[in-house]
C-alpha cells in the first residue's frame, strides 16, 4: 500500500500566514481541504520525505517510526526534509531500556536502524542534527548518484535528476517494489531530456507528480521549479503516447499550494475530468 501522508507545497494548505478565499474555505471546510507538507510511506517501512510536521502526520494516518527503517530524500528543501527531529534517536550503548532515575534519553527503547538515501546537502544536515554521531542515533546516510539503481531493504529504486533548484542535487525517484513500477515526481517542473529518455524504459502501476501552481496557466513548467496542471495533463498525455502507462494507471497530483487551485473538495472533480487524480493527506494507493 501507498500512502500519501501529505500532499501540500512549502506553505501548507491552508497557507500558514494566509487567510484568502482559498485558505479561509479550507479551515472552515477541514477534512481532506487540510493538506500538511509533502510525505509518503509505501508499506509501513519506507518513507518518503521528511518534513516539519512528520510526526504528526505518521501518526495521524496509524504509522510511526518504529517500524521505518529507510527514508529516500527527494531534495533538502525544508518542507522535504526537517532532520532536527533525528536528534530524538539518540539511545547510547549504555543505554537501558527501561529507565531508572536519570537516565541519558532521549529515547529508552532502540530505534530500528535507519538508512537515510540523498544529497550531499542531506548527508551534512543529518549529521549537524546528531552531532555527527551516527553511531548512537543507529543510521547511516548513503550520498546517491543520479541514474544508479539502488537496491533499499525492501525496494529497489533509481534517483532521477529533477528540474527542481540547481543550487543542491534535487531527485525524482522510479521505485520497484513487489514487482510493481512507480514514478514520484516531487518537486520538480518538466521532466529534463536525460529523465525522458529513461523513464521511456519502464510501464508503471502509478505515477505520482507534483502540480504546486495548479490552473495558472501563466506558470512556466518548462523552467527549473515546479508544474502546474497544465504539465501535468502533458505528462499523462506523454507517457499514454509512449506505452508508459494505461489509460487506467493511477496518476495522481499532489504538493498543490492554495493560491493556485481551490480547496480539495472543489478541485478534485476539476482534476478528475482530464483523468488526474487529486491526492489528499491520509489517500492510500494499492501497488
Ligand atoms: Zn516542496
Ligand atoms: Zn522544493
Amino acid at each position: 500500500m501507498f500512502t500519501f501522508l501529505g500532499t501540500s507545497a512549502g506553505e501548507q494548505y491552508p497557507g500558514v500566514f494566509c487567510n484568502c478565499g482559498n485558505c479561509s474555505k479550507a479551515r472552515e471546510l477541514g477534512g481532506r481541504n487540510i493538506r500538511r507538507n509533502s510525505s509518503a510511506i509505501l508499506g509501513n517501512h519506507t518513507l518518503l520525505d521528511f518534513g516539519p510536521a512528520i510526526a504528526n502526520q505518521l501518526d495521524a494516518f496509524g504509522h510511526s517510526f518504529l517500524t521505518i527503517d529507510t527514508l529516500l530524500v527527494t531534495h533538502a528543501h525544508e518542507d522535504h526534509f526537517f532532520p532536527w527531529y533525528l536528534r530524538w534517536r539518540l539511545f547510547p550503548e549504555d543505554q537501558t531500556t527501561n529507565p531508572q532515575g536519570y537516565e541519558k534519553g532521549p529515547t529508552f527503547t532502540k530505534p530500528l536502524p535507519l538508512t537515510i538515501y540523498g544529497s550531499e546537502r542531506v548527508r551534512e544536515l543529518t549529521l549537524q542534527a546528531i552531532k555527527h554521531d551516527e553511531k548512537n542515533h543507529h543510521l547511516e546516510v548513503v550520498v546517491l548518484e543520479p541514474w544508479k539503481q539502488y537496491t533499499a531493504k525492501h525496494v529497489r529504486f533509481v534517483p532521477l535528476v529533477a528540474n527542481h533548484d540547481f543550487r543542491q542535487d534535487c531527485y525524482n525517484f522510479v521505485i520497484e517494489y513487489q514487482g510493481k513500477a512507480m514514478l514520484y515526481a516531487v518537486d520538480t517542473a518538466w521532466f529534463l531530456p536525460e529523465a525522458m529518455e529513461f523513464l521511456k524504459g519502464y510501464t508503471f502501476d502509478l505515477v505520482v507528480m507534483e502540480g504546486t501552481f495548479g490552473f495558472n496557466e501563466q506558470h512556466d513548467y518548462k523552467a527549473p521549479g515546479h508544474c502546474n496542471f497544465l504539465a501535468n495533463r502533458k505528462a499523462r498525455e506523454w507517457m499514454l503516447e509512449e506505452n508508459m502507462i494505461q489509460a487506467s494507471t493511477p496518476f495522481v497530483i499532489t504538493h498543490t499550494g492554495p493560491h493556485h487551485a481551490p480547496p480539495h473538495d472543489e478541485c478534485e472533480g476539476l482534476l478528475a475530468k482530464w483523468d488526474l487524480k487529486l491526492a489528499y493527506d491520509g489517500m492510500q494507493v494499492k501497488l
